[in-house]
């Protein structure tokens, strides 16, 4: 009990700064997230020991784990996916335009569940080396392994990760359910947190009327996430000024391609991120009406609009420049060997067919990723801005956290929709989530200006980290979690 109210204490300063603390407001609760009407009849109101809403990457996932996990065998496990079931039997010849970056511990897990064998047969691409560089200024940094035989991470379509969990739930033969076009359009909470009255779980109505029962609800229904909002979880969000345009690239001539690109422009950050020998994924965050122009471009107009993004110096000044190469002269003369020499990054001849696409960006975070019988993972918890390439991987970090846990709980033989536990999870995941978040969020303000104190701060920053082999790699390590 000790431990668990240090945990809550502990978060309690970060929490009010990502949102209030109101706990437990029960009678409110109850009341919230009445969206469709009742359908008596067809209420089957059968009880499931989890029940995980959402089957994008983070909830497959987290099925799965939980699916595998000997302590939690015999328990009843359902997955329920709005959409359709996602399955591959051949791969498809061109590249989907939705790719994550995997850090090596999401790969783990991957593996770990038996996914990954199914990614490495289908299409993935790894990479060694990471170049962010600022339009404004000479300033770059370099990420690479000591050893450039290690991958750094590795590019993966959206769709084949999700394919490839479906494929080992298929396996998984009974011990979990997977309900596809089931969309939930209620829940209704528990009426007492002590409660012993004969229904004491979580409803949760789908939008055909059936009733089903949750002694523990996972929320892992993305960022717009129904159990968040049927909850009134406190959440601070706000949209960025930016869209991001994805594409797929095809290069002006064959390469190695294990670089993965990214240039801070003043409207946001450009990145190329390497698919094949001959192909990269564009993902290229901008201002909303740039992004609608790129959307609008012919071809030709789109493809110079990203070759100029990553190759010309419009937005460098002379005392910029100077000053940046002066303090890069210094730190040489300090350190003789560290940072690495410039790439250039190679050059753009088309865009594969209907491959331009437009999200708008923002970032969110709930404030609280537990209450009572229901935990939040994912989008759903928490949601950033993919200058990072982080989002996906801090949910399967989630996934990592939550399955350990619950797996203690059911060894224990506790209840696993108990807060106790569930509250260690909250604990550890903002832990790690929330000094990430703040990074990513702090880097894309430092970015988006063109302003001459900043770039001079950032440009200072960004070479004095760069000479710095040790911090590197503590970054890294944090980023490869
Ligand atoms: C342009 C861009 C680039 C990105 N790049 C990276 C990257 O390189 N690396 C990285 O780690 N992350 C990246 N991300 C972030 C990553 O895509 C997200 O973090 C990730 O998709 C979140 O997965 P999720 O499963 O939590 O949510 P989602 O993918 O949103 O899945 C939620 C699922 O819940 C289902 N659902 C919703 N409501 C209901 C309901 N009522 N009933 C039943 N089912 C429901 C939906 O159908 C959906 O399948 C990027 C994001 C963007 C926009």
């Amino acid at each position: 009990m000790h431990k668990l109210l240090n945990a809550r204490l502990t978060l309690t300063g970060v929490g009010r700064f990502f949102g209030s603390d109101k706990r437990f407001p029960a009678a409110k609760l109850i009341r919230r997230g009445l969206v469709s009407a009742d359908h008596g009849d067809s209420s089957k109101n059968e009880v499931f020991d989890v029940i995980i809403s959402g089957g994008g990457m983070v909830g497959s996932a987290m099925t799965c784990s939980l699916g595998m996990d000997p302590n939690l065998a015999g328990k009843k496990i359902l997955l329920l996916e709005a959409g359709n079931r996602k399955v591959m039997d051949t791969v498809p010849s061109s590249y989907s335009t939705r790719v994550s970056s995997i850090s090596p511990g999401s790969a783990s897990l991957l593996s770990g569940l038996g996914a990954w064998e199914h990614i490495t047969n289908m299409r993935f691409k790894p990479y060694q080396k990471m170049q962010v560089w600022d339009a404004c200024s000479d300033a770059l940094i370099t990420f690479d392994k000591d050893n450039l035989q290690d991958e750094m991470a590795y590019i993966v379509e959206n769709d084949i990760i999700v394919a490839a969990l479906t494929k080992q739930l298929d396996a998984l033969d009974g011990s979990v359910q997977v309900r596809y076009r089931s969309r939930v359009v209620k829940y209704t909470w528990p009426t007492s947190y002590q409660s012993t009255e004969s229904i004491p779980w979580v409803q949760v109505t789908l939008d055909s009327g059936e009733k089903l029962q949750a002694k523990l609800l996972i929320g892992a229904d993305g960022p717009n996430s129904m159990v968040r909002k049927a909850l009134g979880i406190p959440t601070v969000k706000w949209n960025y000024d930016q869209s991001a345009v994805v594409a797929v690239l095809h290069l002006s001539e064959p390469t190695e391609n294990v670089v993965a690109w990214q240039r801070f422009l003043p409207t946001g950050p450009i990145a190329m991120l390497p698919l094949s020998d001959t192909e990269s994924s564009l993902v290229w965050s901008t201002s909303h009406r740039l992004a609608e122009e790129l959307l609008e471009m012919d071809e030709e107009s789109f493809v110079d609009a990203i070759n100029s993004a990553f190759w010309s110096n419009d937005h460098q000044s002379e005392l910029i420049d100077t000053a940046g190469s002066v303090f890069r002269g210094a730190l040489s003369a300090l350190m003789p060997s560290a940072g690495s020499p410039r790439q250039l990054p190679p050059s753009v001849a088309a865009i594969g067919p209907k491959s331009r696409v437009m999200f708008p960006l923002g970032m969110g975070h709930a404030s609280e990723y537990t209450r009572h019988r229901v935990a939040l993972i994912g989008d759903a918890a928490h949601r950033v801005h993919p200058l990072a390439g982080q989002g996906a991987n801090l949910g399967f970090g989630d996934v990592s956290c939550l399955t350990q846990l619950l797996s203690q709980a059911a060894f224990d033989g506790k209840d696993l929709g108990a807060l106790q536990h569930l509250l260690e999870y909250e604990t550890e995941r903002q832990r790690h989530n929330l000094p990430m978040m703040a990074a990513i969020d702090l880097m894309k303000r430092l970015y988006s200006t063109s302003a001459a104190p900043a770039v001079l701060l950032r440009t200072f920053g960004l070479q004095a980290t760069n000479m710095l082999p040790a911090l590197k790699e503590q970054i890294m390590a944090f980023a490869s979690k």
